[in-house]
């Protein structure tokens, strides 16, 4: 039993049937994907919660590459400006970064296809999940919240929020960059123009902010930071805005996943808290269940002196 078809959830379920398990997945919400976040707005996708991934391993790279070679996934950028107290640095190179044409949430849904996930169904706790292995594929307070001892876990891993607000404007009018992560300020973390991220060219920002300014009412602080911070001409209207209450852990494990008193906990927040670690750490997990089930299945299988006459 997986509880949660965020990428960490439909790696696990894919592994285990992948393996020839029966497996059944509960989503609490409608559409697969958790922080992998595309809601339509005004007609397009747009990503309000991962901003893009990156790839480092390549068991995740194959998969990566068939998203690549069916048009889901296009490589985005590898250089983000970098705004901070100091003038506008220049650009900083880094790995590259993938996105999504049609949002990352995309990606989900085509890991959950043909999978059983049942959605809406939010458990509140471990009874009447039967006697199956459960995996909690969510965040540590997430699971806290179906399985008290995870507590702990959420407690060490110190989960922080973010707000995620996407501006809309009447044209592009900010200086030519993919991405940008803007140092020591007090609201915003990144800003992503996500009309180059889509390939549309939409004049679409999104920005992410601190733990110190993930509240709902915050927008209007985020649209005035984005406009001082990218210098632009007019105000942006306020197209869409999350709240992620977990956005990201403070202190991740680097376990790949865990397990607490029976139960599996997997997610981001056992790697590098990104995309690909939660997809890892689905696989850990799944791989754990089902060393242990065809671990128990051969003790129980009578050798061939004791089969049945
Ligand atoms: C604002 C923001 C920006 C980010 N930017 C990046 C980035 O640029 N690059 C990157 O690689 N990563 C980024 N991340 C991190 C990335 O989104 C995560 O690492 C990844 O999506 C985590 O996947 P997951 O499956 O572990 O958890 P989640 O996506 O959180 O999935 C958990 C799922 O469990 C479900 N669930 C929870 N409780 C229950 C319950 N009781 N019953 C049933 N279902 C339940 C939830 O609805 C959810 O669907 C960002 C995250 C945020 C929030």
């Amino acid at each position: 039993m997986v509880v949660g078809a965020g990428i960490a959830g439909l790696a696990c379920a894919r592994l285990l049937i992948e393996r020839g398990l029966d497996v059944r997945v509960l989503e609490r919400g409608e559409v697969p994907g958790g922080r992998l976040a595309s809601p339509e707005v005004d007609g397009r996708p747009v990503d309000l919660g991962a901003a893009y991934f990156t790839v480092s391993d390549p068991a995740f790279g194959t998969v990566v590459a068939g998203w690549h070679e069916r048009g889901l996934v296009r490589p985005w950028t590898s250089r983000f400006a970098v705004y901070g107290p100091s003038p506008h640095s220049p650009d900083s190179p880094g790995p590259q970064r993938w996105s999504a044409p049609g949002g990352l949430g995309s990606l989900a849904a085509d890991l959950a296809a043909g999978l059983p996930v049942e959605y809406g169904v939010a458990v509140r706790d471990l009874a009447g999940l039967g006697d199956a292995r459960v995996v909690l594929a969510m965040p540590a307070p997430q699971a806290a919240a179906v399985h008290r001892p995870a507590a702990a876990v959420a407690v060490d891993q110190d989960w922080q929020p973010s707000l995620a607000v996407a501006l809309r404007y009447p044209a592009r009018c900010w200086p030519d960059f993919a991405g940008a992560f803007v140092n020591d300020h007090p609201v915003l973390i990144t800003v992503c123009d996500d009309g180059d991220r889509r390939g549309d060219r939409a004049p679409v920002l999104v920005a992410h902010t601190t733990p110190g300014y993930a509240w709902e009412d915050a927008a209007a602080q985020v649209e005035a930071a984005v406009r001082e911070v990218l210098h632009l001409p007019s105000a942006g209207a306020v197209a869409a805005v999350r709240r992620w209450p977990h956005a990201r852990p403070a202190h991740p494990y680097s376990s790949g996943f865990a397990s607490v008193e029976g139960v599996l906990l997997a997610g981001d927040g056992f790697g590098r808290p990104r995309v690909e670690a939660a997809w890892h750490s689905g696989r850990a997990a799944g791989r754990e269940i089902s060393g242990k089930i065809s671990g128990t299945e051969s003790a129980k299988k009578p050798s061939t002196g004791d089969a049945p006459r």
